[in-house]
């Protein structure tokens, strides 16, 4: 369960009336049951409920299962599509270890409008059910121009776009540190935003493969790629 309080031996731990309802009525929990906290700073802890009513509960800290692990020092940026398709999205994207979650806007991009809060809450259920012990944060909706303006060129940019599908490439060769993934809309990249891209020596323009994806399996894909040549 994630929760915002430190956790540390003897730690008392405040419930909320959605946690001690997940406690209590899903899980099928009471006082003196155990249940594995984190709150993205000290690790795993295994917790003890104290009690819990309709309104919150009480827990307290016993002992740190696992120490705090870092996430990789990867980004996703992404153009929000359909509703449930952008949770997706986030979801895997938090399954898979993005230590961020950047929706963007394009020039094809739709979506105006996002529920930041409720991507970051997708995020949190994620990030509790992949026994992670960080949740990644979800950033608003911000133009992906803006971004690219202020952008901080240490950190490399692995831009998938389909115009270069061919064999997927291996990744494998390219620096480690810090990198965000960019996926872009539905309706792909604009010609503009292609141009600019290619002019950026911190972008490496990617393909994932000879067939044109969806954008959320292209999320998901280019995770992948990316865990298994420069992830730990
Ligand atoms: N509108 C485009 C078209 O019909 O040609 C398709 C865009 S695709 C649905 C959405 C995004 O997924 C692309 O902008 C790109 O970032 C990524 N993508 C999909 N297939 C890809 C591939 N084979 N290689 C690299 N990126 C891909």
């Amino acid at each position: 369960l994630f929760i915002e309080h430190p956790l540390a031996e003897g730690q008392g731990i405040p419930l909320n009336a959605d946690q001690a309802h997940y406690l209590g009525t899903v899980m099928r929990q009471g006082a003196g049951d155990a249940f594995l906290a984190f709150n993205g700073r000290d690790g795993e802890w295994l917790a003890r409920i104290d009690g819990l009513s309709r309104r919150g509960g009480t827990a307290v800290a016993e002992a740190q299962t696992a120490p705090q692990r870092d996430p990789p020092d990867l980004w996703l940026m992404f153009a929000p599509i359909k509703k449930a398709r952008t949770d997706f999205i986030v979801e895997k994207a938090a399954e898979m270890g993005a230590a961020r979650i950047m929706p963007v806007q394009t020039e094809h991009t739709n979506s105006e409008r996002i529920r930041q809060d409720r991507l970051q809450a997708h995020a949190v259920e994620a990030a509790e059910q992949c026994g992670g012990t960080y949740v990644p944060e979800v950033a608003d909706l911000a133009p992906l121009s803006r971004l690219l303006d202020g952008w901080d060129s240490q950190r490399r940019i692995l831009w998938a776009d389909e115009a270069l599908a061919g064999p997927a490439q291996v990744l494998a060769g390219l620096p480690r540190g810090p990198w965000a993934i960019l996926i872009g809309p539905e309706g792909g990249f604009s010609e503009s935003e292609r141009a600019r891209l290619t002019r950026l020596a911190h972008v490496t323009p990617v393909s994932l493969g000879p067939r044109i994806l969806r954008a959320d399996t292209a999320a998901v894909a280019s995770l992948a790629l990316w865990q298994a040549a420069l992830g730990d």
